[in-house]
């Protein structure tokens, strides 16, 4: 495994996340195949990554060279067998299920040689149970980027007891490759990022449903008193109301009442406000 050989990856799930990770990958020359078991999500995220791009060459970020390049090297498909077909690497950004990524891992082992890379971008599952479904995972490690993944530095490498030193040195120089900062976790829930952001997003949440201020206001508390460059309900809504659901549910399990969801999460998530994804969470996008 070496990060500067590796040509060719799927990524799994077109969502908010595959579209990023594809793009960032297709960016540093790899040729990215982005894969979704909805294709009219592989359609949507191949036209996000046009539009970030296009965005990017408008504001003098991105070379339209540089845009051209990453374009070629992007493909989608909803299936499997052309998205795993001579891959070097493998990232997975399905929904946020264990029994779900188990299931996706447990069919790359089968599919793939030992010598593939294969990285979850999961935010707080044990990836250790993921790597686990999978034949020999020792070559699985957690990737878990930011959103967006484009714009955002940090990339969180995450070891399993099993995860090979090659396999954590691969994806750690993978991720500068990518324009990342990696930084490297232990496999405990929500790992160094998710489990304090979440605190904080939650606490605002209970914050608005006791009446304490308004979204904005409390978004605007934490830019302007303490420098965040957004504000904690506007970051929910960016990272979906759904994920960040289940992310609570499974921390509560694991970790206490701290990250107990509350009712104003799930009221949302059962009316189908998930946030910018869905034009409607916390804020209105449309109007946005
Ligand atoms: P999303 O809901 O935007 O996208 C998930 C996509 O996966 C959907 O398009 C869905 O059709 C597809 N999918 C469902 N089953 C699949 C399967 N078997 N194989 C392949 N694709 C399948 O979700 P997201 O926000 O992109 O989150 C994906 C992962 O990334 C989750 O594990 C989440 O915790 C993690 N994550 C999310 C964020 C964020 O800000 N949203 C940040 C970091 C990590």
């Amino acid at each position: 495994m070496n990060a500067q050989e590796i040509q060719k990856a799927a990524v799994l799930g077109a969502g908010t996340m595959g579209h990023g990770i594809a793009q960032v990958l297709a960016m540093c020359g790899v040729k990215a195949c982005l894969f979704d078991i909805d294709e009219d999500a592989v359609d949507r995220g191949l036209g996000k990554i046009a539009a970030n791009l296009a965005k990017g060459v408008a504001r003098g970020k991105v070379t339209a060279e540089d845009r051209d390049a990453a374009l070629t090297c992007l493909s989608g498909t909803a299936s499997m067998d052309e998205a795993c077909e001579g891959v070097e690497l493998v990232v997975e950004a399905a929904p946020e299920r264990l029994e779900l990524k188990r299931s996706i891992f447990k069919d790359l082992g089968e599919r793939l040689g030992a010598d593939v890379l294969l990285a979850t971008n999961t935010s707080s599952l044990p990836i250790g149970e993921i790597a686990a479904a999978a034949l020999h995972p020792e070559r699985v490690v957690g990737m878990h980027f930011f959103n967006p993944v484009h714009i955002m530095r940090l990339l969180e490498v995450v070891k399993t007891g099993e995860s090979s030193d090659a396999a954590i040195e691969c994806a750690m120089e993978l991720g500068r490759r990518m324009g990342k900062e990696p930084i490297l976790v232990t496999d405990t829930p929500g790992f160094a990022s998710s489990r304090l952001g979440l605190v904080i997003g939650l606490e605002a949440m209970r914050m608005l449903e006791s009446g304490v201020a308004s979204a904005e206001d409390i978004d605007k508390a934490m830019k302007l008193g303490y420098g965040f460059p957004m504000g904690p309900l506007e970051l929910t809504d960016l990272v979906g109301l759904d994920v960040r659901l289940s992310i609570a549910e499974y921390l509560q399990s694991e970790l206490g009442d701290t990250f107990k969801a509350p009712q104003i999460l799930k009221d949302k998530v059962a009316a189908g406000d998930l946030g910018k994804k869905s034009g409607k969470g916390f804020y209105d996008w449309s109007e946005r």
